[in-house]
This record gives structure tokens, sequence and C-alpha cells, in this order.
């Protein structure tokens, strides 16, 4: 099962820079780093700095919209930094049928190969 939508994860020590990560954005709200696994030669976390109750997407509430936005935005920002002009996928798991392991809210930014779909 999921964990309480406030507990703390390893990406609060990211963002603290508790533990290294390679940042390739960041502003007052969001944080975009590198996985540490990566699943595409481009695999990008973009996450809010806040999380707010936003363990995940499921537990989005209408207070939420600014920062659901800003993630989308960002991940375009840097999807046009890393040169993914000819396409990319974005995706977000959510809870254990999911695969989420993080629970923290965070967009991948996954593209530099061809995305097939359906994933499999
Ligand atoms: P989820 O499975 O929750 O959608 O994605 C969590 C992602 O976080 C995984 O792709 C995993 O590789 C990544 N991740 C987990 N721990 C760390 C870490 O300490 N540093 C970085 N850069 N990525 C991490």
């Amino acid at each position: 099962a999921a964990p309480p939508s406030d507990s703390p994860t390893i990406f609060d020590k990211i963002i603290n820079k508790e533990i290294p990560s390679t940042v390739v954005f960041e502003d007052d709200k969001v944080l975009a780093f590198r996985d540490i696994s990566p699943q595409a030669p481009t695999h990008i976390l973009i996450i809010p700095k806040v999380k707010d109750g936003l363990s995940g997407l499921s537990k989005a509430e209408e207070r939420h919209f600014e920062i659901l936005g800003r993630l989308l935005y960002t991940a375009k920002l840097v999807a046009k930094q890393e040169g993914l002009e000819d396409g990319f996928r974005i995706v977000i798991n959510d809870g254990p049928s999911g695969c989420q392991s993080v629970y923290h809210l965070h967009i991948h930014l996954l593209g530099g190969r061809q995305m097939n779909w359906p994933p499999g």
C-alpha cells in the first residue's frame, strides 16, 4: 500500500542537497534532475520543491492547480533544453499498480531513443 501522503522521501534530501543529484533545471518552485537509473538516453525527474500532500497525482486537489501546470510546463522547457526536438515521453506512475516507488509527485521525462507504444 502507498505510505501516508506527508511521509518524507529521498526527494526531500535531493531538494535540500543532502544527497547529490545532477540538476538540469531549478527555480523557486520546481527541481529537475537526472534519474539515477535512466531508462532512456535522457531520463529526467521533475518535482515540486514543496510536496504539500502531493505524494502522487491521485492526491491532487484544487490547491495544486498551479504547481501541476508548472511541472508540466517545466517538462516542456527541459525537453527543449535537452534537445528532444524530435519527441519525448512524459510518465507519471501512481500507486502500487502504477509501479510508483517514490511517494513525492514526479514527472518522468524520457527521450533520446524511439519511445515505443504501448510500452509493454
Ligand atoms: P517511480 O517508480 O516512483 O515513478 O520513480 C522513481 C524514480 O526515482 C525511479 O526512476 C528511480 O530510478 C529514481 N530514483 C530513486 N532514488 C533516486 C535517487 O536517489 N536519485 C535519483 N537521481 N533518482 C532516484
